[in-house]
C-alpha cells in the first residue's frame, strides 16, 4: 500500500489509453502504477517505481499491483475479472514494516462485474435488452460450437436472412473477432476464421452512420449511482470493422438525433456498475432510430478528440476524477465548433505512416488547429500507433474540407 499523500491508481494494461491516463494525471500528481510490459507505452509517460512487469491477466501479479494500489482500474476490457472479484471482496495481504500483515482492500473501478458482463457481448448486450430502459440492440442469437455450428448457422440465416455479423462473444478489438457471412457458402470460412471461439451471430444493422458517446458515470463508495454526464455525440468512421476517423459533431446528423445518442448513452451507462467513463458505440439507422452495438468500460478512441476539444474535461481526466471520487462536470460542451480525429494506423511498410506524421507536424494554420500524438508503438499493418487531433471555429464541412490533404495521406496508408 502507498506512503505516499498521491493517490495511487493500478491500471491494468499500459496501452496508448493508459499512456494518455498518465499524460492527464503527471500534472495532477496522481500516480498510476502499470501492469504491462516493461517500456509499454505507458509506462514511458509516467515514472513510479510501483510499475510490475507481467501480464494483465495473470492473477499474482495483478495481486502484486492491488498491494500497492488505492484504487484499481483497467484501461482494456480483456483482463483477468476472477481476482478482481477476489481483491474486492477478500483484499489482499500486504506486508507492513513491523513484519506483520493487513488486509488491504482496494476498490476496483469501474466494478469487476462490469468488466465480466461486457467481456461476453452477447450477454453484454442481452443485459441492456432485458434493462428496464429496454434499450435498442441488434437481434443476436449465441451459436453453438463445435460440430453443431453448422446447423446453428442455418438457424440464424433463417431467423436474420443475409448478411448477418458472426462475432466472438470474448477478446475481440478492432473488429479482430467478426465476420460477415453473405451466404452458406461463407459457413465454413466464418468458422474456421473465428475457430474454436465462442460465437454469437447478429442481425446485419443497415446503418446510415455510426455515433459513439463517451458518457462519465460516478457512483458513491456503496454503489450508489451519483450521476451519469455525456459527452457531445460523434460520428465514428470504422473500415474494415476498424476505427479510422472521428468526427465532432457528426456529419448531417441533426441536433435532435445527437441529443438522442446522448440520452441513451447515459441509459445504458446507467445500468452499469462502478465508476468511471465509458464509450457507448450507437448505430443510427435510416429511420433516424439508434441501436446499441457495444459498449467499452474504459476511456475509448472515439473520445481522443475530448483532450483537445472539450474544456471542462478531457476522457482521460474524467476517468482519473471518476475513480477517485473527485467532482466531475455535470455539463460536456465543446470549446470549438468541429474536431476531427484521424487515426494513425501502422502500413504495408513500417515507414508508411512517416508523411502523414510529416504534414501533421508541418501544418500550420489559422483556421485549424492540429494535434499530433505519437504512442512510440513500433508500426505494424493495422495497428494503432499513434493520432492527429484537428479543431476549429469553422463548422465540421469546412473543417473537413480544410483537413483534406491530411485525410487523403490517412487513406494511402490502409492496407
Ligand atoms: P472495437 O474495436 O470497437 O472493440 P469490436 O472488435 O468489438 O470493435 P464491433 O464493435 O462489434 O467489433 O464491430 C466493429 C464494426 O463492425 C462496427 O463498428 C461496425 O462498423 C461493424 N459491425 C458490427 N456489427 C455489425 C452489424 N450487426 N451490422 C453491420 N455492421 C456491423
Ligand atoms: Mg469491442
Ligand atoms: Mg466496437
Amino acid at each position: 500500500m502507498t506512503d505516499s499523500r498521491n493517490p495511487v491508481i493500478g491500471l491494468l494494461g499500459g496501452g496508448q489509453l493508459g499512456r494518455m491516463l498518465c499524460e492527464a494525471a503527471n500534472p495532477l500528481g496522481i500516480d498510476i502504477a502499470i501492469l504491462d510490459e516493461d517500456k509499454s507505452p505507458a509506462k514511458q509517460a509516467h515514472d513510479t517505481s510501483r510499475h510490475v512487469t507481467g501480464s494483465f491477466k495473470d492473477p499474482a501479479r495483478i495481486r502484486e499491483l492491488a498491494a500497492q494500489s488505492d484504487f484499481l482500474s483497467v484501461e482494456i476490457e480483456h483482463v483477468e475479472t476472477e481476482v478482481l472479484e477476489d481483491i474486492e471482496k477478500n483484499g489482499v495481504e500486504v506486508k507492513q514494516a513491523d513484519g506483520s500483515t493487513k488486509t488491504h482492500k482496494p476498490p476496483v473501478h469501474p466494478s469487476w462485474r462490469t468488466i465480466r458482463l461486457i467481456q461476453d457481448k452477447y450477454l453484454q448486450k442481452e443485459h441492456f435488452r432485458t434493462s428496464d430502459k429496454a434499450i435498442p440492440i441488434a437481434d443476436q442469437v449465441a451459436i453453438e460450437s463445435g460440430p453443431a455450428a453448422s446447423s446453428s448457422l442455418k438457424a440464424a440465416a433463417a431467423k436474420f436472412g443475409f448478411p448477418f455479423m458472426l462475432k466472438a462473444r470474448k477478446g475481440s478489438y478492432d473488429g479482430r473477432g467478426n465476420f460477415k457471412v453473405s451466404s452458406e457458402a461463407d459457413f465454413d470460412a466464418a468458422v474456421k476464421a473465428l475457430g474454436g471461439l465462442s460465437l454469437y451471430a447478429e442481425k446485419w444493422a443497415p446503418f446510415v452512420k455510426e455515433l459513439a458517446v463517451m458518457v462519465i458515470r460516478t457512483e458513491d463508495d456503496n454503489g450508489r449511482l451519483k450521476s451519469c454526464v455525456a459527452y457531445p455525440a460523434v460520428e465514428t468512421i470504422h473500415e474494415d470493422s476498424i476505427c479510422t476517423k472521428v468526427f465532432m459533431p457528426p456529419r448531417n446528423v441533426s441536433e435532435t438525433v445527437c441529443e438522442a445518442a446522448r440520452k441513451l448513452a447515459t441509459e445504458v451507462v446507467s445500468t452499469l456498475w462502478g465508476r468511471g467513463v465509458f464509450a457507448v458505440e450507437m448505430f443510427l439507422l435510416e429511420d433516424g432510430s439508434l441501436m446499441v452495438n457495444e459498449v467499452a468500460p474504459r476511456p475509448h478512441n472515439s473520445g481522443h478528440y475530448t483532450i483537445e476539444a472539450v474544456p471542462q474535461m478531457s476522457q482521460y481526466k474524467a476517468q482519473l476524477h471518476a475513480v477517485l471520487d473527485l467532482p466531475v462536470p455535470q455539463k460536456l460542451t465543446p470549446r470549438v465548433s468541429s474536431s476531427i480525429m484521424l487515426n494513425i494506423l501502422g502500413g504495408a511498410t513500417p515507414s508508411a505512416h512517416l508523411k502523414l506524421v510529416e504534414l501533421a507536424r508541418n501544418t500550420i494554420d489559422d483556421d485549424m488547429d492540429v494535434y499530433l500524438h505519437l504512442y512510440n508503438k513500433a508500426s505494424k499493418p493495422g495497428r494503432k500507433i499513434g493520432h492527429i487531433t484537428l479543431t476549429s471555429a469553422s463548422p465540421i464541412h469546412e473543417l473537413e474540407a480544410k483537413a483534406k490533404p491530411l485525410i487523403e495521406l490517412v487513406d494511402q496508408i490502409r492496407i
